[in-house]
């Protein structure tokens, strides 16, 4: 750690180090935050965040790329996949470890992944959600489907990602028999609240910093309640009401996320947050909306590494 260089020599040129974590630099953001990094003139270079050797000795964190130390970096933009969260927080957090910033950090990106981690502190804080309930026996089942306001319901899968971990049930017996199945694989299920009148739709808005950058509504394709662009949802450009985009900068601000994807449903009583997406995709919302979102993740990155960088002198 060479702090005093650091600092000075960035001051000389307004020049950042960036570096990306992916596990493939031809990803549609991956390539976008590269482009943006190189357009305003920073060095950007993109590591593959399972090639990344993490060394760990006392006072000396250190990452190995490749057989070489990775050298001087001045912010890190974690894009990590949900398949490989484990790794990927302990790369995240061994930069911060070395006293590099990193967008997001490794804690609020552990929250996020776990969704009912996510749930119980966006409720803690009073952030509306699907009403809730997590059990593990058969026998209380038929309360879990009351507690929720009764069937339909929706259930899911903690770990779920891109809707595939997310099943309706209209009977009890569909709702008995999926959770036997679930719970044989090991797997813990969440049973929620079907918030009916968004049925098909959401709403994805995304938080840099502490405002709403982009918002589109996703309408899910015939037939289907999941409105995921990976299950064939469509997305448009929408104006979030001042409601949704106060609820979604504090959901992101309750799970610590400086960079997030929150999804909403949009129910009666107003939005109800379902999720908070810390790696969040950004294809989508450059299409609908044509902004250059890259360009504004990036600037966010700057402006957190030259904090850090300022912090660091003065201290
Ligand atoms: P994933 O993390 O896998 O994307 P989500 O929790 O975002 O899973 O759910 C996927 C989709 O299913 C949502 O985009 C939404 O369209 C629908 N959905 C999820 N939960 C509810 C709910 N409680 N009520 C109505 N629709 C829901
Ligand atoms: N990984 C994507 C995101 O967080 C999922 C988007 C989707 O399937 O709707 O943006």
């Amino acid at each position: 750690m060479k702090p005093a260089r650091g600092p000075s020599r960035r001051r000389a040129d307004g020049r950042l180090r960036l570096a990306v974590l992916s596990r493939n630099k031809k990803l549609y953001s991956t390539r976008r935050l590269v482009e943006a990094a190189k357009q305003r003139g920073h060095a950007v270079k993109v590591l593959d965040t399972l090639r990344c050797q993490l060394v760990l000795a006392r006072d000396a964190p250190r990452v190995f790329y490749r057989g070489a130390e990775v050298g001087r970096i001045d912010v890190v933009i974690p894009r990590i996949g949900a398949s490989i969260t484990g790794y990927g927080l302990s790369v995240v957090n061994q930069f911060d470890m070395m006293g590099v910033p990193t967008l997001n950090n490794s804690v609020p990106i552990a929250r996020s992944r776990d969704k009912l981690r996510a749930l119980q502190l966006l409720s803690r804080f009073g952030i509306d959600i699907p009403r809730t309930v997590m059990c593990r026996y058969r026998e209380e089942v038929p309360l879990a489907v009351e507690q929720v306001g009764g069937l339909p319901c929706i259930m899911k899968l903690i770990q779920g990602t891109q809707g595939v971990g997310v099943l309706l049930a209209s009977t009890m017996t569909e709702v008995e028999g999926m959770l036997d199945t679930l719970w044989h694989l090991g797997q813990e299920i969440l049973i929620q609240e079907l918030i009916a009148e968004s049925r098909g739709k959401d709403v994805r808005a995304l938080v840099i910093g502490d405002r709403v950058v982009a918002a589109m509504r996703r309408t899910a394709r015939e037939g289907e309640f999941r409105s995921n662009i990976h299950r064939g949802g469509e997305g448009q450009a929408i104006e979030l009401p001042p409601a949704y985009a106060e609820a979604a900068v504090k959901a992101a601000r309750v799970i610590g996320l400086e960079v997030a994807g929150v999804d909403m449903l949009e129910s009666k009583e107003g939005p109800k947050i379902m999720e908070v997406n810390s790696s969040p995709g950004f294809e989508g919302l450059e299409q609908v909306t044509g902004q250059d979102i890259a360009g504004l993740y990036v600037e966010h990155a700057v402006e957190l590494a030259r904090a850090h960088a300022a912090g660091w002198s003065k201290a």
